[in-house]
């Protein structure tokens, strides 16, 4: 299906430019292009999902893979301080990409709760 074919499948083919913060056999994460906090990145696994649903289906060991990258990408980016991990699921969580993404957002104090 052509919708499938997010900018995110298009990045992670290398189509389209990132600015990558780190990457291994799991996942690729790069800074969010709109970003909403000091530190915002989103992290994606290399094998496709739509949102965290699909992502549960895949093989336990890529979703620890994925998990880990997340954790990895987050030590990256410096956030000794603490960070937030999101994903946004659907339309009311306003779910923009259907290529699950789990958003790193730090460097200051996060207000609870969220909007
Ligand atoms: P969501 O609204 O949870 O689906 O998040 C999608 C995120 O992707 C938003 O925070 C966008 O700013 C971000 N985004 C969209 N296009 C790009 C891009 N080309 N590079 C980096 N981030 C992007």
């Amino acid at each position: 299906m052509a919708d499938d074919d997010t900018i995110f499948d298009k990045i992670l083919r290398g189509e389209i430019p990132c600015d990558r913060v780190y990457e291994d056999e799991w996942v690729l994460c790069f800074r969010d292009i709109n970003p909403q906090a000091p530190v915002h990145a989103v992290v994606i696994p290399k094998k496709k999902a739509r949102d965290v649903g699909e992502l549960c289906a895949l093989a336990p060991d890529f979703v620890g893979g994925y998990m880990a990258g997340i954790v990895k990408a987050a030590q990256r980016l410096g956030l000794e301080g603490g960070y937030r991990v999101v994903f946004n699921t659907g339309k009311d969580a306003q779910q923009s990409v259907a290529y699950v993404h789990a958003h790193i957002l730090g460097g200051r104090v996060l207000g609870w709760p969220p909007g």
